[in-house]
């Protein structure tokens, strides 16, 4: 369901990303992982079409994700970014609200729908009944990860990015945020693209793994398949009984 074709990307004349070809299956949960650096996070900006690569081409459902437009993009695709959300001061309903945005007109109605019910359903599974009013801005990482985590799900995609989306998170935030992912993946067929560091996690949720190493998918494969003390100590440049 998305294809990237021969992408290239370069920063003027630092070449992040070089002749990237790769499939991802509806439903599939596909783990990137490499070295900080080697063009991970550039490469889910060309998925979101938030960045355009200077060669080849990505398409998602076999349409060229430029032909999209934003709104009904949004309403495909939704992306969790490394950063997480804008320091702002918006209460953690009205921020989870926010991912209806590609579903309402302009005075922010949405036709036919239980919005209500839905994100009730979400401040329930993600535990934020409690910090429903309280605005984002004052909330720790780990808890305004998991509004990041409600505003996605509110959007309801078909795709989610996500970009090292455990970093915030102490251990069982780590299992619950990860366990709620994979178990939207087996209700409803999600399709997830992960950039991910803790290769423990990756190996347990991911059914497909990429390496990225200078920007160059390297190996391919299943976690048992990739995560071989050979490739990790020569991707990683560390020897194997560290990790
Ligand atoms: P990390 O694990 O640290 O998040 P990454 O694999 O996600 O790394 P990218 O963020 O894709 O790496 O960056 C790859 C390279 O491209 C880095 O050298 C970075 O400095 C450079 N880069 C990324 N975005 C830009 C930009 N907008 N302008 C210039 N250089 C950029
Ligand atoms: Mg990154």
């Amino acid at each position: 369901m998305i294809e990237v074709k021969q992408a290239a990307k370069s920063y003027g004349k630092l070449n992040v990303l070089r002749d990237i070809s790769l499939k991802i299956e509806t439903g599939e949960f596909v783990g990137i992982i490499g070295p900080n650096g080697s063009g991970k996070s550039t490469l889910l900006n060309l998925i979101s079409g938030i960045e355009e690569p200077d060669q080849g081409e990505i398409s998602l459902a076999g349409q060229p994700i430029t032909s999209f437009s934003r709104k009904s993009l949004s309403q495909r695709l939704a992306v969790l970014q490394q950063d997480g959300l804008p320091s702002i001061s918006y209460p953690v309903r009205e921020v989870i609200e926010m991912g209806r945005f590609p579903f309402q007109d302009w005075r922010g109605r949405e036709k036919g729908s239980n919005a209500d019910d839905l994100l009730n359903q979400i401040m329930n599974r993600l535990e934020l009944q409690e910090l429903a009013g309280r605005p984002l801005s004052v909330l720790s990482g780990g808890q305004r990860q998991r509004v990041a985590l409600g505003k996605v799900m509110a959007q309801q995609p078909e795709v989610l990015l996500l970009d090292e989306p455990t970093t915030y998170l102490d251990i069982r935030y780590q299992m619950q945020f990860m366990d709620l992912i994979a178990s939207w993946q087996r209700e409803e067929g999600l399709t997830v693209v992960a950039v991910m560091h803790d290769l423990n996690l990756a190996s347990l949720y991911c059914d497909r793994l990429l390496i990225l190493s200078a920007g160059k998918v390297i190996a391919e494969g299943t976690p048992d398949e990739i995560l071989v003390p050979e490739t990790i100590e020569a991707v990683f440049d560390v020897k194997s009984h560290t990790v």
